[in-house]
């Protein structure tokens, strides 16, 4: 019986789960396959978080460091769970880097990819320079000025269009992202903030900013910071001959063809599974639910189980996610996964 747990992936849900296993008294492996801790928020740059306001560097810093100075984490970056041995209490992992860890349980915080904006052509990402994606446009927001990435003029108006890569059937994927229209609403405030003469329209289908989201960004953005939110299909993003951008689709609230021009238009990117899923079913030996993200086991009482006893999951492994509650997962997997082992210790004594 081993009593150390291994959390793979350090994103927030990971960190949190590392941090909760520490302070429950035992030790945690944590093995993330990046270079550095954070996970999404880190690795792409998110400027500030929603909901807190806080920057994503200070904010998930502080998530890296608390794990970072804990004697009982021992942290292996830059790498992968190659096997896989043992069952729930007595696991030996093999690392990608030739170690072998023992643990009792394991955590599964492998979080999500990015859709990948590529698969969306007829929107212009990859054809045009000035069609970017959020996490592009929030790397501008936090290098504190928005231009152009053509030719560096500052836009008149920018395009923000929702729903890339979520509930399209047409390319497979059927989810709503859940937390990217309270994002949107959020860059187009930002934006507003660095750059007071750009015109800011939100493209929607439907706005899901869910829970106390609605009045914090959906209305802010509105009333205070002049967003103004286009109910539309989009059909296609071309160029205009002037050097700007057409977005032309149908105003679905009017029903009528429209033909806007833009200066930068934005994808709001959404939560594709793990593209690793298929392999960590495999090392793992866990199943997928029907649209690739981790499966779990039960919703009401094994709320952190996967298909397999002693491996668990968190975040936006099991499906699209906020910070917020990935990291009370993690927490929550923590205390799910000590407990399974207190209770085969209990047993066997
Ligand atoms: C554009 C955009 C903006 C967003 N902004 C916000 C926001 O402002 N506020 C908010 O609440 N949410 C936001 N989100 C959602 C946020 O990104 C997620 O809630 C959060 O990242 C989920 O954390 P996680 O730990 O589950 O997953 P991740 O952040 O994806 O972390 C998973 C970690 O696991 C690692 N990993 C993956 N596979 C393996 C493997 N095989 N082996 C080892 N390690 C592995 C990854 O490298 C990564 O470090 C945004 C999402 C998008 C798309
Ligand atoms: S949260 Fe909003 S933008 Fe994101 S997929 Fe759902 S409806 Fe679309």
């Amino acid at each position: 019986m081993q009593d150390t747990v291994l959390v793979v992936g350090a994103g927030p849900a990971g960190l949190s789960a590392a941090a909760g296993i520490s302070a429950a008294g035992q030790k945690a492996v944590l093995v993330e396959k990046e270079d550095v801790l954070g996970g999404a928020p880190i690795l792409s740059g998110y400027a500030k978080l929603v909901p807190s306001g806080e920057w994503a560097k200070d904010a998930i810093g502080r998530m890296i460091s608390r794990v970072e100075q804990d004697d009982s984490i021992a942290i292996h970056k830059g790498t992968k769970v190659a096997k896989l041995e043992g069952e729930a209490g007595d696991f030996t992992a093999t690392l990608s880097n030739g170690e072998t860890v023992k643990a009792g349980a394991v955590i599964l915080s492998t979080g999500f990819t990015h859709f990948d904006s590529i698969n969306k052509p007829e929107w212009g990402f990859g054809t045009y320079e000035d069609v970017l994606t959020t996490t592009q446009m929030e790397q501008m927001v936090a290098s504190g000025k928005i231009q152009c990435p053509s030719d560096g003029r500052v836009p008149e108006r920018v395009a923000i269009l929702l729903c890339v890569g979520s509930r399209d059937r047409q390319i497979g994927r059927e989810w709503c992202s859940k937390i990217c229209c309270t994002v949107s609403a959020n860059l187009a405030m930002e934006v507003k903030e660095l750059s007071p003469e750009t015109d800011v329209f939100i493209y929607y289908m439907d706005i899901r900013t869910f829970g106390l989201y609605e009045d914090k960004f959906y209305w802010k953005s509105q009333e205070e910071f002049k967003t103004k939110f286009v109910k539309a299909r989009i059909a296609e993003v071309t160029a205009s001959g002037d050097g700007r951008l057409l977005v032309k689709g149908e105003d679905t609230l009017v029903k009528r063809p429209i033909v806007i021009p833009f200066d930068i238009v934005v994808h709001a990117i959404g939560m594709d599974p793990n593209e690793d899923n298929p392999e960590i079913s495999k090392v793992f030996g866990v199943g997928l639910e029907k649209h690739g993200f981790i499966e779990r086991a039960e919703h009401y009482t094994n709320t952190c189980g996967t298909t397999r006893r002693g491996i668990y999951s968190c975040g936006s492994a099991y499906g699209p996610e906020s910070i917020d509650d990935s990291i009370s997962q993690g927490s929550a997997a923590a205390m799910r996964a000590i407990a399974d082992l207190n209770a085969v210790v209990r047993k066997a004594s």
